[in-house]
Protein backbone atom coordinates (compact mmCIF):
# COMPACT_ATOMS: atom_id res chain seq x y z
CA UNK A 1 0.00 0.00 0.00
CA UNK A 2 1.53 3.16 -0.56
CA UNK A 3 -0.14 6.33 1.27
CA UNK A 4 0.69 9.91 0.36
CA UNK A 5 -0.12 13.65 1.02
CA UNK A 6 -1.43 15.80 -1.79
CA UNK A 7 1.50 18.57 -1.28
CA UNK A 8 -0.89 21.50 -2.79
CA UNK A 9 -3.45 20.30 0.49
CA UNK A 10 -2.84 22.73 3.65
CA UNK A 11 -3.15 26.33 4.96
CA UNK A 12 -3.56 29.32 2.35
CA UNK A 13 -1.54 31.67 2.91
CA UNK A 14 -4.30 34.13 4.92
CA UNK A 15 -4.29 31.68 7.34
CA UNK A 16 -1.19 30.40 7.69
CA UNK A 17 -0.07 34.40 7.78
CA UNK A 18 -2.75 34.47 10.99
CA UNK A 19 -1.39 31.94 12.47
CA UNK A 20 2.29 33.21 12.48
CA UNK A 21 0.76 36.52 13.83
CA UNK A 22 -0.72 34.67 16.67
CA UNK A 23 2.05 32.94 17.79
CA UNK A 24 4.52 35.83 17.58
CA UNK A 25 2.15 37.95 19.53
CA UNK A 26 1.80 35.19 22.20
CA UNK A 27 5.17 35.79 23.49
CA UNK A 28 3.91 39.02 24.33
CA UNK A 29 2.03 37.74 26.50
CA UNK A 30 -1.77 37.10 27.26
CA UNK A 31 -3.64 37.37 23.66
CA UNK A 32 -7.35 36.70 22.78
CA UNK A 33 -8.57 35.77 19.14
CA UNK A 34 -12.06 36.74 18.15
CA UNK A 35 -13.79 33.16 16.65
CA UNK A 36 -11.77 29.93 16.00
CA UNK A 37 -8.22 31.03 14.26
CA UNK A 38 -9.11 28.91 11.61
CA UNK A 39 -12.01 26.15 10.90
CA UNK A 40 -10.00 23.05 12.79
CA UNK A 41 -10.38 22.03 16.05
CA UNK A 42 -6.81 20.55 16.54
CA UNK A 43 -5.25 23.51 15.60
CA UNK A 44 -7.42 25.59 17.63
CA UNK A 45 -6.39 23.42 20.38
CA UNK A 46 -2.86 23.10 19.70
CA UNK A 47 -2.50 27.38 19.84
CA UNK A 48 -5.09 27.19 23.12
CA UNK A 49 -2.09 25.22 24.60
CA UNK A 50 0.50 27.86 23.90
CA UNK A 51 -1.77 30.40 25.78
CA UNK A 52 -4.10 31.51 22.81
CA UNK A 53 -7.68 32.25 24.31
CA UNK A 54 -10.85 31.89 21.94
CA UNK A 55 -14.07 34.54 22.41
CA UNK A 56 -16.72 35.38 21.39
CA UNK A 57 -18.83 38.81 21.16
CA UNK A 58 -20.03 38.94 24.52
CA UNK A 59 -16.73 38.08 25.59
CA UNK A 60 -15.36 40.83 24.47
CA UNK A 61 -17.67 43.29 25.33
CA UNK A 62 -16.58 42.63 29.08
CA UNK A 63 -12.58 42.68 28.33
CA UNK A 64 -10.85 44.25 30.45
CA UNK A 65 -9.07 47.44 28.67
CA UNK A 66 -5.84 46.88 27.19
CA UNK A 67 -6.54 43.32 26.27
CA UNK A 68 -5.14 42.36 23.14
CA UNK A 69 -7.40 40.91 20.45
CA UNK A 70 -6.43 39.14 17.22
CA UNK A 71 -8.75 38.96 14.50
CA UNK A 72 -8.58 36.21 12.20
CA UNK A 73 -7.69 36.02 8.48
CA UNK A 74 -12.18 36.47 7.92
CA UNK A 75 -12.00 39.64 8.96
CA UNK A 76 -14.53 41.63 10.52
CA UNK A 77 -17.22 44.31 10.27
CA UNK A 78 -16.85 47.97 11.22
CA UNK A 79 -18.44 47.38 14.72
CA UNK A 80 -16.43 44.97 15.83
CA UNK A 81 -13.31 47.69 15.48
CA UNK A 82 -16.17 49.86 16.88
CA UNK A 83 -16.02 48.23 20.18
CA UNK A 84 -12.26 47.76 20.86
CA UNK A 85 -11.85 51.45 20.40
CA UNK A 86 -14.82 52.21 23.22
CA UNK A 87 -13.78 49.34 25.25
CA UNK A 88 -9.74 50.55 25.45
CA UNK A 89 -8.76 46.92 23.26
CA UNK A 90 -5.82 47.11 21.09
CA UNK A 91 -6.52 45.16 18.03
CA UNK A 92 -4.08 42.39 16.27
CA UNK A 93 -5.41 43.10 13.00
CA UNK A 94 -4.74 39.21 10.90
CA UNK A 95 -7.25 39.58 8.21
CA UNK A 96 -5.89 38.50 4.98
CA UNK A 97 -4.85 41.24 2.31
CA UNK A 98 -7.13 39.56 -0.31
CA UNK A 99 -10.22 39.63 2.26
CA UNK A 100 -9.53 43.62 3.45
CA UNK A 101 -9.33 44.83 -0.29
CA UNK A 102 -12.98 42.54 -0.60
CA UNK A 103 -13.88 44.85 2.23
CA UNK A 104 -12.96 47.58 0.98
CA UNK A 105 -14.67 47.11 -2.66
CA UNK A 106 -17.58 46.45 -1.45
CA UNK A 107 -17.43 49.69 1.13
CA UNK A 108 -16.08 51.85 -1.60
CA UNK A 109 -19.58 50.50 -4.07
CA UNK A 110 -21.67 51.10 -0.94
CA UNK A 111 -20.85 54.39 -0.50
CA UNK A 112 -20.93 55.18 -3.95
CA UNK A 113 -24.44 54.07 -4.75
CA UNK A 114 -25.84 55.26 -1.04
CA UNK A 115 -27.97 57.91 -2.14
CA UNK A 116 -28.82 56.86 -5.71
CA UNK A 117 -32.52 56.26 -5.14
CA UNK A 118 -33.27 56.94 -1.70
CA UNK A 119 -32.97 53.10 -1.26
CA UNK A 120 -29.44 51.10 -0.23
CA UNK A 121 -28.05 49.71 -2.79
CA UNK A 122 -28.68 46.41 -3.99
CA UNK A 123 -25.28 44.42 -3.11
CA UNK A 124 -25.84 41.13 -3.41
CA UNK A 125 -22.74 38.62 -1.86
CA UNK A 126 -22.62 34.61 -2.85
CA UNK A 127 -21.71 33.57 0.39
CA UNK A 128 -22.85 31.55 3.03
CA UNK A 129 -25.17 33.39 5.48
CA UNK A 130 -23.70 33.78 8.98
CA UNK A 131 -19.61 32.96 7.57
CA UNK A 132 -17.76 34.94 9.91
CA UNK A 133 -16.47 36.40 6.42
CA UNK A 134 -19.32 36.85 5.10
CA UNK A 135 -20.62 38.76 8.07
CA UNK A 136 -17.86 41.47 8.23
CA UNK A 137 -18.52 42.04 4.14
CA UNK A 138 -22.02 42.46 4.91
CA UNK A 139 -20.69 45.23 7.53
CA UNK A 140 -19.18 47.04 5.05
CA UNK A 141 -22.85 47.66 3.63
CA UNK A 142 -24.53 48.55 7.21
CA UNK A 143 -25.89 45.23 7.06
CA UNK A 144 -27.96 46.24 4.05
CA UNK A 145 -26.25 43.44 1.46
CA UNK A 146 -28.69 40.73 0.42
CA UNK A 147 -26.63 37.16 1.10
CA UNK A 148 -27.56 34.65 -1.73
CA UNK A 149 -26.27 30.72 -1.01
CA UNK A 150 -27.80 29.69 -4.52
CA UNK A 151 -30.09 29.97 -7.55
CA UNK A 152 -33.41 29.49 -5.62
CA UNK A 153 -32.64 32.48 -3.45
CA UNK A 154 -33.26 34.79 -6.79
CA UNK A 155 -36.63 35.92 -6.00
CA UNK A 156 -35.04 38.09 -3.24
CA UNK A 157 -33.79 40.37 -5.79
CA UNK A 158 -35.58 43.35 -7.44
CA UNK A 159 -34.85 42.74 -11.10
CA UNK A 160 -35.49 46.62 -12.17
CA UNK A 161 -32.71 48.19 -9.60
CA UNK A 162 -28.96 48.10 -10.54
CA UNK A 163 -27.57 44.51 -8.89
CA UNK A 164 -24.14 45.09 -7.44
CA UNK A 165 -22.32 41.23 -7.15
CA UNK A 166 -19.79 40.13 -5.25
CA UNK A 167 -18.58 36.50 -3.44
CA UNK A 168 -17.15 35.30 -0.51
CA UNK A 169 -13.49 34.51 -1.22
CA UNK A 170 -14.45 30.63 -1.05
CA UNK A 171 -17.02 30.27 -2.95
CA UNK A 172 -16.45 27.83 -6.23
CA UNK A 173 -15.89 29.41 -9.45
CA UNK A 174 -18.57 26.75 -11.65
CA UNK A 175 -21.18 28.15 -8.56
CA UNK A 176 -20.40 32.17 -9.10
CA UNK A 177 -20.73 31.76 -13.25
CA UNK A 178 -24.05 29.52 -12.84
CA UNK A 179 -25.48 32.25 -10.27
CA UNK A 180 -24.12 35.09 -12.50
CA UNK A 181 -25.94 33.14 -15.92
CA UNK A 182 -29.24 32.82 -13.12
CA UNK A 183 -29.71 36.59 -12.86
CA UNK A 184 -29.00 37.57 -16.71
CA UNK A 185 -31.62 35.06 -17.36
CA UNK A 186 -33.99 36.45 -14.58
CA UNK A 187 -33.56 40.08 -15.87
CA UNK A 188 -34.52 38.64 -19.72
CA UNK A 189 -37.50 37.32 -17.78
CA UNK A 190 -38.52 40.34 -15.81
CA UNK A 191 -38.00 42.37 -19.37
CA UNK A 192 -35.11 44.74 -17.48
CA UNK A 193 -32.70 46.55 -19.02
CA UNK A 194 -30.09 46.53 -16.40
CA UNK A 195 -26.76 45.41 -16.64
CA UNK A 196 -25.69 43.58 -13.39
CA UNK A 197 -22.18 44.77 -12.03
CA UNK A 198 -20.44 41.41 -11.33
CA UNK A 199 -17.27 41.42 -9.38
CA UNK A 200 -15.58 38.07 -9.30
CA UNK A 201 -13.64 37.92 -6.22
CA UNK A 202 -13.34 34.53 -5.59
CA UNK A 203 -9.93 34.03 -3.88
CA UNK A 204 -7.88 31.79 -6.71
CA UNK A 205 -5.34 30.66 -4.19
CA UNK A 206 -8.46 28.43 -3.49
CA UNK A 207 -9.96 27.89 -6.80
CA UNK A 208 -6.99 26.88 -8.40
CA UNK A 209 -6.83 24.01 -5.82
CA UNK A 210 -10.12 22.42 -7.37
CA UNK A 211 -7.68 21.23 -10.74
CA UNK A 212 -4.47 20.15 -8.57
CA UNK A 213 -6.81 18.36 -6.12
CA UNK A 214 -9.51 16.81 -8.94
CA UNK A 215 -6.25 15.62 -10.32
CA UNK A 216 -4.68 13.79 -6.98
CA UNK A 217 -8.00 12.61 -6.17
CA UNK A 218 -8.21 10.72 -9.79
CA UNK A 219 -4.75 9.22 -9.14
CA UNK A 220 -5.44 7.28 -5.85
CA UNK A 221 -7.57 4.83 -4.84
CA UNK A 222 -8.72 5.75 -1.96
CA UNK A 223 -8.99 9.56 -1.18
CA UNK A 224 -8.65 10.54 2.70
CA UNK A 225 -10.18 14.04 2.84
CA UNK A 226 -9.09 15.70 6.12
CA UNK A 227 -10.85 18.93 6.73
CA UNK A 228 -13.05 20.87 9.87
CA UNK A 229 -16.30 19.99 11.12
CA UNK A 230 -17.18 24.03 10.37
CA UNK A 231 -15.28 24.82 7.62
CA UNK A 232 -17.28 25.95 4.41
CA UNK A 233 -14.08 25.22 2.31
CA UNK A 234 -13.15 21.84 3.63
CA UNK A 235 -16.80 21.06 2.37
CA UNK A 236 -16.34 22.62 -0.77
CA UNK A 237 -13.19 20.97 -1.96
CA UNK A 238 -14.04 17.79 -0.69
CA UNK A 239 -17.26 17.73 -3.07
CA UNK A 240 -14.63 18.29 -5.79
CA UNK A 241 -12.90 15.29 -4.60
CA UNK A 242 -15.95 13.01 -4.13
CA UNK A 243 -16.93 14.27 -8.16
CA UNK A 244 -14.00 12.78 -9.52
CA UNK A 245 -13.24 9.94 -7.10
CA UNK A 246 -16.53 8.48 -5.50
CA UNK A 247 -14.00 6.65 -2.41
CA UNK A 248 -13.41 9.75 -0.84
CA UNK A 249 -13.89 9.72 3.01
CA UNK A 250 -13.80 12.72 5.07
CA UNK A 251 -12.52 13.03 8.27
CA UNK A 252 -11.73 15.83 10.96
CA UNK A 253 -9.07 14.05 12.70
CA UNK A 254 -7.17 10.56 12.67
CA UNK A 255 -9.35 8.66 15.69
CA UNK A 256 -12.16 8.62 13.11
CA UNK A 257 -10.40 6.12 10.53
CA UNK A 258 -11.61 3.58 12.64
CA UNK A 259 -15.29 4.12 11.07
CA UNK A 260 -13.46 3.23 7.47
CA UNK A 261 -11.09 0.46 8.41
CA UNK A 262 -12.79 -2.27 7.13
CA UNK A 263 -13.24 -0.11 4.01
CA UNK A 264 -9.44 0.30 3.73
CA UNK A 265 -9.01 -3.54 3.99
CA UNK A 266 -11.20 -4.02 1.71
CA UNK A 267 -9.70 -2.29 -0.83
CA UNK A 268 -6.52 -3.57 0.41
CA UNK A 269 -7.67 -7.34 -0.16
CA UNK A 270 -8.59 -6.60 -3.56
CA UNK A 271 -5.61 -4.42 -4.86
CA UNK A 272 -2.12 -4.88 -2.55
CA UNK A 273 -0.88 -2.59 -4.53
CA UNK A 274 -3.17 0.50 -3.07
CA UNK A 275 -2.52 4.20 -3.53
CA UNK A 276 -4.36 6.02 -0.43
CA UNK A 277 -4.27 10.06 -0.85
CA UNK A 278 -3.91 12.52 1.97
CA UNK A 279 -5.50 15.80 1.02
CA UNK A 280 -7.29 18.69 3.20
CA UNK A 281 -8.77 21.81 2.86
CA UNK A 282 -6.76 25.61 3.29
CA UNK A 283 -7.74 25.26 7.50
CA UNK A 284 -6.06 22.06 7.30
CA UNK A 285 -2.77 22.07 8.92
CA UNK A 286 -0.13 19.54 7.36
CA UNK A 287 0.45 18.08 11.25
CA UNK A 288 -2.67 16.89 10.98
CA UNK A 289 -2.66 15.20 7.82
CA UNK A 290 0.82 13.31 8.71
CA UNK A 291 -1.04 12.08 11.73
CA UNK A 292 -3.56 10.37 9.48
CA UNK A 293 -0.81 9.10 7.78
CA UNK A 294 0.90 7.42 10.24
CA UNK A 295 -1.87 5.87 11.52
CA UNK A 296 -2.51 4.56 8.96
CA UNK A 297 0.75 3.31 7.94
CA UNK A 298 1.46 1.85 11.45
CA UNK A 299 -1.90 0.25 11.65
CA UNK A 300 -1.54 -1.45 7.81
S1 LIG B 1 -8.79 31.65 1.10
FE1 LIG B 1 -7.74 33.38 0.12
S2 LIG B 1 -8.85 35.16 0.85
FE2 LIG B 1 -9.42 33.51 2.21
S3 LIG B 1 -7.97 33.63 3.89
FE3 LIG B 1 -7.09 32.23 2.41
S4 LIG B 1 -5.74 33.49 1.11
FE4 LIG B 1 -7.13 34.86 2.20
Amino acid sequence: MIVSIDTNSGFCFGVTRAIKAAESELQNGALYCLGDIVHNGQEVARLEMKGLATIDYDDLRTLPSHSRVLLRAHGEPPSTYWIAQQRGIEIIDATCPVVKKLQDRIRACYEQHRNDENLPPQIVIYGQPGHAEVIGLQGQTNNTAIVIENTDQLDRLNFNRPIYLFSQTTKSVEGFQNLVEAINSSIINHKSSIVPEVHDTICRSVANRVKELQAFARANDIVIFVGGAKSSNARVLYKNCVEVNPNTIFISSPDELENFKSKIINHKSTNPDLQVGICGATSTPLWLMEAVRDKIINEQ
